[in-house]
């Protein structure tokens, strides 16, 4: 049975980025990736605006597998699927036998939720959280020309508007009232859903997709309000599960991901986790910011310097075009008002305390988008 002094579980942009952090501070520590997938790095958020840039699932690999193991000295089993974990012995197990850990690093990603839809055509619902998925959806692409998406989130609207520069024809359905849903106060809400709808995109807000029946040629849509709407292929992007299963099986406490303190350590012995599977310290973020921060922390900690994650202000970058967006949320739980002022074109949104410390923002167009980095550094952490 193999050994490893480390062995990470995944090969997505938080396993990548740990494996970088660590060879920085350690070249001689044995590393194994083991991966479901084929082990080749590519960035995953260029999955959504990929038509614009014209890239195949090939030409999105960024490093070759034998590269990256090359490069950072360390072994990678690819095609491995971990079936168990077993905390006890400090091994896991999968579909190509038995690897024992000293430290075990659960990188598993999160999996695209599934909207309980009627009619035969809800198995053809594509969803797009891999290279895989998009090789599927370029192949599936190439001779239609409508596309529905089932939500209006930060992922939907960047597909919607990466399809416009394509020029398909895009129905987005979403039930909240607005695009970005809780992302955005109101004036924002209704100047990003103007520019994505001047750019082309047809929203259908407050109604949900019920039933798709395949036609004779693409699928008919019919949504709550009764209406029914023709397409040619139909992508979910209602939002991610975090991967818990295979830690819940082996006993490792769970919540909304794999639960972990500020030093990503699970509630198992020399057993962490890190990215979109994880909640660390009760939250789960799902983007690429705070994957760096995690990664960074726990290289520390796996080689003798405990070190918790603290993040900075992280504001996201909406990839959209026609009306590019930054959004930072104001921290749950926080009290404060939206101040919305109208920019050339678009809307500055800031979030105010009663003291008049800035919380969270939203900038929507490319004149207020510039003021990123400047209320950036205004943000009153909390
Ligand atoms: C379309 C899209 C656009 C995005 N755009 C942005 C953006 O603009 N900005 C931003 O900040 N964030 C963005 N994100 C989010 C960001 O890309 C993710 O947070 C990040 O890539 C997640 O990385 P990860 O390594 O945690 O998970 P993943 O990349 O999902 O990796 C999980 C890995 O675990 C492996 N695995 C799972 N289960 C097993 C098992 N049992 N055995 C073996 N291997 C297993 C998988 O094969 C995979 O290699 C976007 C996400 C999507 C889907």
């Amino acid at each position: 049975m193999e050994r490893s002094d480390i062995l990470i579980v995944g090969a997505g942009l938080a396993a990548i980025t740990l494996m970088r952090e660590l060879r920085k501070r350690d070249a001689a520590v044995g590393i194994t990736l083991v991966t479901a997938d084929d082990g080749h790095f590519y960035s995953k958020p260029m999955l959504s605006n990929g038509l614009a840039t014209s890239k195949t699932a090939a030409s999105l690999v960024m490093t070759q597998r034998d590269a990256l193991a090359t490069q950072l000295n360390l072994a990678i089993l690819p095609r491995t699927r971990v079936t168990a974990v077993d905390t006890g012995g400090h091994r896991v197990l999968t579909d190509q036998g038995a690897l024992v850990y000293g430290r075990l690093v659960l990188a598993l990603g999160a999996h695209p939720i599934r909207l309980p839809i009627e009619g035969e055509g809800a198995a053809d619902v594509l969803s797009i959280n891999h290279l895989d998925d998009y090789a599927i959806y370029r192949e599936q692409l190439a001779d239609k020309q409508r596309v529905a998406l089932l939500g209006a989130g930060l992922i939907g609207c960047e597909f919607a508007n990466d399809l416009r520069t394509v020029g398909k024809e895009v129905d987005v359905f979403d039930i909240a009232p607005q695009p970005l849903g809780r992302l955005l106060p109101d004036i924002a809400g209704k100047a990003y859903r103007l520019g994505l709808e001047a750019a082309g995109v047809r929203f259908h807000f407050g109604t949900s997709v019920q039933r798709i029946e395949r036609g004779a040629s693409g699928y008919r849509l019919h949504d709550g309000t009764g209406a029914i709407t023709e397409t040619d292929l139909v992508v979910s992007a209602v939002g991610l599960k975090p991967e818990t299963t295979l830690p819940a099986a082996a006993g490792i406490k769970v919540g909304r991901g794999i639960m972990t303190d500020g030093m990503l350590a699970t509630s198992a012995e020399d057993v962490f986790a890190l990215g979109d599977c994880a909640e660390v310290a009760g939250m789960v973020l799902p983007f690429v910011m705070p994957i760096m921060h995690q990664a960074k922390a726990l290289a520390a900690t796996l080689c003798g310097e405990a070190t918790p994650v603290r993040y900075p202000a992280m504001p996201v970058v909406v990839k959209t075009p026609a009306m590019p967006a930054v959004v930072c949320p104001p921290p749950p739980g926080t009290v404060g008002d939206w101040q919305e002022t109208e920019t050339d074109p678009g809307v500055r949104s800031l979030y105010l305390n009663a003291a008049g410390d800035l919380l969270g923002f939203a900038l929507i167009g490319s004149e207020a988008a510039k003021e990123k980095q400047v209320l950036t550094a205004r943000l009153k952490l909390v």
